[in-house]
């Protein structure tokens, strides 16, 4: 019996069979219907095969929602086809998607019915789903199988991206820390990959959907004010396309015109990042100018668009991006200007014609149906070859894996060029250094530094997009272990790895050798079992790890005197272990997960060993969620924690349900930050409210003022959120005040 049968819940068909049955029928058939221009001749009976089969296969099995369980296939059928562009084929990977996974359907089966191409990719889809609370390794290793079946036939993931997409459409249904756990994945993994493969409207979607469940207040919040203004931004966005309306009609093109409000997640985003709040930046949108275009005007059109824009609205001359001359390595294709609109607000128009738009929204699929652009083709071709190398690359450390693979492949990127002209796509934040061994790992060992657009800089100079970029190279130059802080490429940090670890290895030889004689005095041999007690008798990882500090002489052998010798064997020194404390166990009684409702600060809880988090700080009142560590117990985090969507992604099962007993004894340390015009007597006036009115401890408080400005970090004692909350409110009513935030800096303390 599989593990995921229990979890879908069998349950015997059984009310309302017949509307059940002919509901499913409507769904197939509306599939059926948005499928139909893509059918050739035979196409449909394979549909209706593969259908009826996951039909059967499914038929005892329900969703958490109650529903019959082939609602789910047919539903990610009709993203690939309806939202992601995908044909026949991929249809019917989809309806099968779940079946060898979840039913008694087997890979054979699937061969024997449909052929080879369908049985692969099945098989793909088949073999990611498994990584369902897996430890750390596992699933760092079931990503990169994700990765290869993406190299294999990119169909995989798009509709295991659909698959995903349904799933937190529905997310509803499940238990809370389920929720919790899959919606931090799906913005850790799913949404940046849906990016990478172009497809921004599933990127959105899956990144709103997860932080309706990671932020449910701030969602709700943000959802509801944008609802109360969407009249006033209909009316703005009205007035700012008007002018360019009426000049693009006279002009003869032929085009829609039309303003997007920003994802509820990118405003949320903008407001962290920034430390804003709503009113401040819910007005931003992008307006959209989509050209029907002939093929080989498609460039000089845009670019007439840009200049009637301009005409009409002056435009901040930075923040121009051409990505019709560059594409990005995902496909997208546009023109992006940000102009001074009524009232001074800055909009920005994205101009694209109706073919850019399809890749922009359908991304990779989109890619395949205008097979002209052959240079966008190879970008494809050479990301999945540096995945593949990557991947290949020996000494990939999987925990690093999942991180480097996210800074290295799914980040924004930038293009810089060699001093021939060549053209270098980096991550965001690359450095001279990923530029050299972007060139060649010799390239890179040897680099001293570059001349950007012919200035000196140093090797851990960031690059900008745009920049020509010369390597300064000296052959005394060599990698050291601080490189590794100064690239953000895969493929930098490995190759400096490497060469590290090849150094290490030439010291250690002196070391293996000294080790040797020593033994030979005690008369035993360098067996591998010898070496292997003194690795762990020293607490070290690994061979070369001994003979390295022995080299060195961060150990110098004396310990082996304590040693005794039997045969050809050493024995390390007995010692007493005597231990008071009570070792943590994670999978005590007092963790079980059935009933996970753990109590902080409660009467239970001096059975549990807990910390609060450094890096959030909660305090009571916070939603929170417990994280099992070896020896440090639970350690409590906030679920809006910067770590939380790791954590909860890599050691799902390492966290438990935890919530906060009223506690009125005890108070928190946590921070403000206050931002307000500069005034006589305002410092005066908020720590009247702090503690004079409010009765609340001021533990440490620095007010930096500058043109005219004061920002004010206070460090503050708190029995809860409630408490924090009232504080927040009164000081936001004070005159010249302009923003109260929550700081949870690791620098609290
Ligand atoms: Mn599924």
């Amino acid at each position: 019996m599989k593990q995921t049968t229990t979890e879908k819940e069998l349950v015997r068909y059984s009310l309302n069979e017949e509307q059940e049955k002919r509901e499913i029928l409507r769904r197939y058939r509306a599939l059926l219907r948005t499928l139909r221009p893509k059918f050739k001749k035979g196409d449909k009976e394979i549909v209706r095969h593969a259908f009826y089969m996951a039909a059967e296969a499914h038929k005892t099995m329900r969703r958490k929602s109650g529903e019959p369980y082939i609602f789910h296939p047919i539903s990610v059928a009709m993203i690939c086809v309806e939202e992601i562009g995908l044909g026949v084929r991929s249809t019917i990977c989809a309806l099968l998607h779940d079946t060898v996974e979840d039913t008694d359907i087997s890979i054979e089966d699937i061969t024997r019915e449909f052929g080879n191409e369908i049985a692969r990719i099945v098989d793909g889809l088949t073999k990611i789903s498994t990584v369902v609370d897996a430890s750390t390794t596992q699933q760092t290793e079931n990503f990169k199988k994700i990765l290869l079946t993406l190299t294999d036939d990119p169909r995989v993931i798009l509709i295991k991206l659909a698959d995903r997409l349904h799933n937190m459409r529905t997310l509803d249904w499940m238990k809370p820390e389920k929720q919790l756990k899959i919606a931090s994945e799906t913005v850790w993994v799913y949404a940046p990959l849906a990016h990478r493969m172009g497809l921004y409207n599933i990127k959105t979607e899956l990144e709103d959907l997860s932080m309706k469940y990671l932020e449910k207040e701030k969602y709700k919040e943000i959802a509801r004010k944008l609802a109360e203004t969407r009249r006033e931004r209909t009316r703005f966005i009205n007035e700012f396309i008007k002018p360019i309306k009426d000049k693009l009609l006279s002009a003869g093109f032929n085009f829609e015109i039309y303003g997007r409000p920003k994802s509820i997640h990118s405003i949320w985003n903008k407001m962290k990042k920034k430390g804003v709040t709503f009113e401040e930046v819910y007005d931003l949108f992008a307006i959209r100018v989509i050209l029907d275009s002939e093929p080989e005007k498609e460039k000089e059109e845009c670019w007439k668009v840009y200049s009637i824009v301009t005409d009409s609205y002056a435009p901040a001359p930075e923040r121009l991006r051409d990505w019709l001359s560059n594409p990005k390595s995902n496909g997208y294709e546009a023109l992006h200007t940000t102009v001074m609109g009524p009232k001074g607000k800055w909009v920005e128009v994205q101009i694209r014609t109706k073919r850019m738009n399809e890749i922009a929204e359908k991304g990779l699929a989109a890619h395949w149906k205008y097979k002209e652009g052959t240079s966008t083709e190879d970008r494809f071709d050479k990301w999945f070859g540096q995945i593949r190398e990557m991947i290949s690359s020996q000494g990939t450390d999987s925990i690093d894996f999942l991180e480097d693979f996210k800074t290295s492949f799914l980040a924004e990127e930038i293009y810089a060029y060699t001093p021939k002209g060549d053209i270098k796509m980096l991550p965001k934040g690359s450095t001279a250094l990923d530029f050299a061994f972007s060139i060649h790992s010799a390239v890179g060992q040897k680099c001293i530094g570059a001349k950007v657009n012919h200035k000196l800089v140093p090797i851990s100079h960031i690059l900008r997009s745009g920049d020509q970029v010369e390597i300064i190279t000296s052959n005394k130059q060599k990698p050291s272990e601080d490189w590794l802080n100064l690239v953000v490429t895969a493929k930098a940090k490995n190759r400096i790895k490497d060469a590290l670890k090849e150094e290490k290895r030439a010291i250690g030889e002196d070391g293996k050798y000294t080790l040797k004689r020593k033994l030979e005095n005690l008369g035993v041999p360098v067996s591998t079992y010898n070496v292997d007690e003194l690795v762990s008798f020293y607490g070290l990882t690994s061979h070369l790890d001994l003979y390295y500090s022995i080299a060195i002489k961060k150990i110098d052998l004396k310990e082996l005197k304590t040693f005794s010798v039997n045969g050809d064997r050493l024995e390390p020194p007995k010692i007493e272990v005597k231990s008071d404390k009570p070792v943590y166990n994670p999978d005590a009684k007092t963790l079980n997960k059935k009933d996970s409702e753990l109590i902080i600060f409660g009467e239970s809880s001096d059975k549990i060993m807990y910390t609060l988090a450094n890096c959030c700080h909660p305090i009571p009142g916070d939603d929170v969620f417990g994280f099992v560590s070896v020896g440090k117990g639970l350690i409590i985090h906030r679920t809006n924690c910067p770590n939380a969507a790791q954590l909860m992604a890599n050691q799902g099962h390492r966290i438990v349900k935890t919530k906060w007993a009223k506690n009125k004894e005890i108070s928190f340390l946590t921070g403000i930050e206050i931002i307000g015009v500069d005034d006589v007597g305002v410092i005066n006036k908020i720590t009247n409210v702090i503690s004079g009115e409010l009765k609340i401890n001021i533990s440490a408080l620095s007010i930096e003022s500058r043109e005219g400005l004061f920002n004010g970090r206070l460090k503050i004692f708190v029995h809860d959120k409630e408490e924090l909350d009232t504080l927040v409110d009164h000081l936001k009513k004070l005159d010249g005040i302009q923003g109260v935030e929550r700081f949870d800096a690791e620098d609290l303390q």
